[in-house]
């Protein structure tokens, strides 16, 4: 092991969370993986870290991660304070504005992109004040406590599943980086963006009108595979990564589901599913929108962005479409997809239980936050074909539209108005 590893993780070890809440939320996590049948004999001693107080020497080190990272050939697992701390505060933030039709986060993205700002901006001073509202109310306070933890239990037990699985320091999410430059890479992009779309579609989020491109034989297929050739080796790599991710996903949502079914009653796990529903709700749809924003802010959109303003700068010209890859990270399924299979999966093994008219509200609206990426990725598919038909004199200008945070909710409520949909 070289020095700087080695020093760090002496700084890691001897780091200790002084956060009396967190240190509960992360006892709830390890107390539920101690009891799962599932992680028996997996060696996952979790480590937290500050980055933001870790030395010059830790940041550069293997053991540095901005979420979640399992490190295979140390037997344990890293997370970030900071991440742990922001994704509490977003949880709490959409707990406290009530009901989805009621939040006022949820007004507009631009509503939306303030709460992003404000909790990216100082985490650790927001969540000592939004941890106040249910500081005098202890059954409220060990609700919402319960929530964050299930939401942590979804993030560890991923990195618990690349220790069975055997895949090495993976991180858990990663966010986009606001520093560093956006997709350039043509073959890159729309390998990626092809392999996006081509889950989104068997996972039933088609885009009308285009699901034929993924078709063998499609003239955008045909372009996606010459350029597949060209970077055959990385395609190879991504497709292994991609595999390794999912897999590490599925056990995580065994283990949710595990707990679930360990509760005493039926009421009670139907609780504890829809806290997870709500919890992934929140998490997923902070993720997003980080990311969202840095995306926009990186391409010159002025703040606060807007669904208007993506479409017409996306609109701008073809590389908006190679940029836009770099919203899917590098090795993940899409951040709101793998929140939302893991709700499909409680509730469906909660036989479709779903009477909760709010945990529904939220996992229809992040199947319905599923568009702006859908489209994304099924446009930009087709950059290599379209540039192609460019040169030869077909039609340039192609307008797609992004929704708003409050257009998708009033669909979710057209939707649960009519019924309940699972039914
Ligand atoms: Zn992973």
């Amino acid at each position: 092991m070289s020095t700087v590893d080695q020093k760090a993780l002496e700084e890691l070890k001897e780091y200790e969370v002084d956060d009396n809440v967190l240190v509960n939320l992360l006892n709830i996590v390890m107390k539920i993986l101690e009891k799962s049948k599932l992680t028996v004999g997996l060696n996952g001693e979790l480590f937290v870290i500050n980055n933001e107080k870790a030395s010059k020497n830790f940041q550069t080190s293997r053991y540095a991660t901005s979420n979640c990272k399992a490190l295979l050939s140390d037997g344990f697992i890293v997370a970030s304070e900071r991440f742990l701390i922001e994704i509490e505060c977003a949880i709490r933030s959409f707990e406290a504005a009530g009901s989805l039709n009621s939040s006022s986060y949820l007004r507009s993205d631009a509503d939306l992109f303030s709460l992003v700002y404000k909790i990216r901006d100082d985490p650790y001073k927001y969540v000592r004040r939004i941890r106040r509202i249910t500081e005098l109310n202890s059954q409220k306070e060990r609700l919402i406590q319960e929530t964050v933890a299930l939401t942590f239990l979804f993030f560890i037990a991923h990195e618990m599943g690349h220790i069975f699985t055997n895949t090495d320091a993976r991180n858990f999410t990663e966010f986009v980086n606001s520093n560093s430059p956006l997709e350039n890479r043509l073959a890159n992009a729309v390998v990626k963006l092809r392999r996006h779309a081509e889950q989104f579609l068997d996972l039933e989020f088609g885009l009308p009108g285009f699901k034929h491109i993924l078709d063998e034989g499609d003239k955008v297929q045909k372009s996606i595979a010459m350029l597949q050739k060209e970077i055959e080796i990385l395609e190879l790599n991504h497709s292994k990564w991609f595999k390794d991710e999912m897999s590490a996903d599925q056990f995580a949502t065994k283990v949710m589901i595990e707990h679930l079914s360990e509760q005493g009653s039926d009421e009670s796990s139907n609780a504890i599913m829809y806290q997870m529903i709500r919890g992934m709700f929140g998490a997923a749809l902070y993720s997003w929108y980080v990311d969202l924003q840095a995306f926009s802010l990186a391409l010159g959109i002025n703040w606060p962005p807007s669904s208007v303003a993506l479409a017409v700068t996306m609109l701008e010209n073809r590389e908006q479409y190679i940029k836009a890859a770099s919203l899917f990270g590098n090795i993940h399924q899409f951040t709101l997809l793998r929140a939302q299979q893991l709700m499909f999966s409680v509730i469906k093994a909660r036989n479709n239980k779903s009477d909760d008219r709010e945990a529904m509200a939220r996992y229809y609206l992040t199947c319905m936050l599923m568009d702006t990426a859908v489209k994304i990725a099924f446009v930009g598919a087709c950059t290599a074909y379209f540039k192609q038909r460019e040169r030869l004199g077909g039609p340039k200008l192609f307008v797609i539209e992004f929704e708003s945070i409050n257009v998708a909710l009033k669909r979710v409520n057209n939707l649960l108005n009519k019924g309940n949909p699972w039914e």
